[in-house]
């Protein structure tokens, strides 16, 4: 008797390795860095500062949060006193 320890025939990895992955955004950080997961493998990547497409590691994931935190308070200081930065 075989044992039915195969793995299932449709592996969202082969998929990307045949296709490439299928990235969307799925967190905006700041204006210019985005987190992307792709839709098939779940493969996580985000912007560094040179603009390039690295891997999420914990560590960007990290550093990512504190950067949206930055984003976000800065957001909200422009919108309520447009001019304050120019004078401080
Ligand atoms: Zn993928």
């Amino acid at each position: 008797m075989e044992k039915t320890t195969n793995k299932p025939t449709f592996i969202p990895k082969m998929y990307c390795n045949l296709f490439g992955h299928d990235y969307q955004v799925s967190k905006k950080v700041t204006y210019h860095v985005k987190e992307y997961t792709c839709r098939h493998c779940k493969k996580e990547l985000t912007t560094n500062s040179n603009g390039n497409l690295i891997e999420l590691t914990p560590k960007f994931r990290e550093i990512n949060a504190i950067l949206s935190r930055i984003h976000a308070s800065r957001m909200q200081r422009l919108k309520k006193k447009p001019a304050v930065s120019s004078i401080y």
